[in-house]
Formats: C-alpha cells, structure tokens, sequence
C-alpha cells in the first residue's frame, strides 16, 4: 500500500484562482474548455469536446471499463434580455440566483468585448415603505456600463451573457470568490490528472469538464449517453450552512471537517457501495471527511446515474462552501486537498469497489 501521503499535492493558488476568472456561464463555456486543454490537456491519452459543449480528457487503464469524473465548468451568470434606449442591460439568469445577493456587485459584459459593468437598482432613498419590506426580484436590477446608450448598442446585444466579477482572495484557511462552485472541483480534476500522470489506473478515466449543469444538470446527460460508465463519481460544491444562525436541523456540511462523501442530494441517491468505497479509502488514507445529505439541490450524479443503461455505480465528493452562488463562495484549503486525494486515491483502487452486481 503507497502510504499516507500520496496524492498530498500543495494548493496552487495562482491555478485555483486562474480557474475562477476564465468566464463560462452556461452554453458559453468555450474559454473555460481552452483554459482546461491548456493546462492538462498533455496528461491525457485523448480528449474530445461534443457538441453539448463538455469537454472529455480520456486517460487508458488496465481495462476499458469507463470510470467517469465529472466536475462541471459552467457558472451560473445571465443572459442579456434588452439593451434599453438609455443603454442600460435587462437580463435573464442562467442558473440558480438568489436575486437579494446581486444588489450592488460587479460584473462583466462578454458583448464584442468583455466590459465592466454594475448591477444597479433602485435607491432606498426613492423606495416607498412597501417596497423597502419586498425582496428584490432579478428583473428590478439593470446593468450600468458607463457608457452612452449609442456606445453601448455597438458593443451589446441580446443574447450576449454577464458574469460575475471577483477575483479570488486567501481568507483565513479558506478561499473566497466568485465561481468557486464549481471551478474548485475543476481545478481538483485538473490537479488529479497532473498527480496521476505517470500512475497505472485499473479502469479508463474519462475526465468530465460538463456544460451546462446550472440550468439542469444537462451536459453531463449527453455525455453519459456516449461513455456508458459503470462506476461514476461528481465533484461539485455543497452547502456548508455551518454559520451564526444556522439551526441543528439545517446542518448540510461544515467547512474544514474534510472531503464530503455524498449520500444523497435532491436529484441522486449515491449507491451503497460507491459510499462504502469511498469510506474505506478515507478512513485507509487518513482523510479527513464527513457525510452529506443535501436536501436541495442537484448535481451531475443524478446524471451519470440515469443514463448509462441499467445504471451506474454512482456517488460524489463535494467540498462543503459557504456563500454558495453567490459571489462571496467560501472553501476551506483542507478540504479541497482531502477531496483531491479521496479522488486520486478512489481513481488508483477503483477495483476494490466491487462492480458485480447483488
Ligand atoms: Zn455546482
């Protein structure tokens, strides 16, 4: 048995924090594939892009037996609906916004190029005592670029998309930006095929870069479709509601506490077996780690899942985050690193799970 350090990588901050800048909101995701092909695309045997937009870096094993990793790259961000006669932006969101978060934050425009823009509302000043009780909706927030309405009508259009603006920020023992759901988990796949390049796997990996999975988890279904895997693990972020005011009953995660191994969230029911692996390699390795059930919400699981015929042996690790979609996200340095090793080290012993069916 290699001992308790493999795997154990330093974090590259400056990776983590590139990872979170490149723009990919869902269906755009076409800067966030050449960044990945950039950085790995040498430690793979192969790689293909469809034309859902996923991105799939192939590394051969002993046997064909496809083991798929799926870590989807998009963001959620919006779409611009109307460019207004005074050059102001409406939009629309792509992906799950809560809209009291989006008062007052930066974000970028990719028109023909990428502008600085600010999600304007109204002030409070001019707000009746009604309106000041009412959460705001998505649609009372206008996009300010700056600029006259004749400047902007040449650069803007409907259909261009905006995206959050945050670089990302050492805070503590944890990381704080924008995207880090699921840019973290693309950067522990990155880092996984980096730490395992020169390592003897028992299944073929197929690498999963999804699109599109914060508007409905819909990337990772078409690629399933093609690779059929029959053991298939999601790397996505999970609530860490482990704050002031958080109740017993609403206890998700706690940031820090290690890789979270997932029992179920709101769209997968992990297979018994892939949670029972997954432990035993955990508790084998040192890892630190904690369970998950989370309530609401979906992840690629539920993907992976359902469209291998007859299923696939289907779980996750997640990594616990506070703030999640909002452009504060928080992840704790242990646990991205208990999360990369429980990968590597789940990738390396993938035959002790055992496939036969009960
Ligand atoms: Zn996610």
């Amino acid at each position: 048995m290699p001992n308790a350090s493999d795997f154990s990588a330093d974090l590259n901050i400056s990776l983590l924090a590139d990872t979170c800048r490149v723009p990919g909101p869902p269906g755009h995701e076409q800067r966030v594939r050449k960044f990945i092909l950039e950085q790995v695309g040498q430690y793979a045997d192969s790689y293909y892009e469809d034309h859902f937009g996923n991105l799939v870096l192939v590394k051969k094993g002993a046997s064909e037996t496809p083991f798929m990793v799926a870590a989807h790259m998009d963001e959620i961000g919006f779409m611009v609906t109307h460019v207004d006669e005074n050059g102001f932006l409406k939009l629309t969101p792509l992906g799950g916004f809560d809209p009291k978060t989006l008062t007052s934050q930066r974000v970028i425009v990719h028109g023909k190029k990428d502008l600085p823009g600010v999600l304007g509302s109204k002030p409070i000043h001019l707000m009746d005592p009604e309106e000041r009780n009412k959460a705001p909706k998505i649609q009372d927030f206008f996009v300010d670029l700056g600029m006259p309405a004749e400047e902007v009508q040449q650069l803007v259009q409907a259909g261009d998309v905006v995206t959050r603006d945050r670089e990302l920020l050492a805070m503590g023992h944890c990381f704080n930006g924008k995207s880090l759901d699921n840019r973290v988990s693309v950067y522990i796949l990155m880092e996984a095929l980096r730490l395992l390049k020169d390592q003897a796997l028992p299944y073929t990996l197929y690498a999963v870069f999804s699109a599109q999975e914060e508007v409905g988890l819909r990337g990772v279904q078409a690629a399933t479709l093609k690779i059929q895997p029959k053991i298939a693990l999601a790397i996505d972020t999970t609530i860490a509601f482990d704050v002031a005011g958080a109740r017993k009953e609403e206890y998700i995660t706690s940031l820090g506490k290690g890789a979270a191994i997932k029992l179920m969230d709101s769209s997968a029911i992990a297979h018994p077996k892939v949670v029972a692996f997954l432990k035993e390699m955990a508790q084998a390795y040192e890892i630190p780690w904690q369970t998950e059930i989370l309530t609401g919400g979906g992840t690629d699981t539920a993907g992976m899942q359902k469209f291998t015929a007859g299923g696939a042996l289907a779980g996750a690790i997640s990594i616990p985050t506070r703030h999640i979609h909002q452009t504060i996200e928080t992840v704790h340095k242990e646990d991205i690193q208990a999360a990369l090793r429980l990968l590597c080290l789940a990738l390396v012993h993938a035959n002790q799970i055992q496939t036969h069916q009960p």
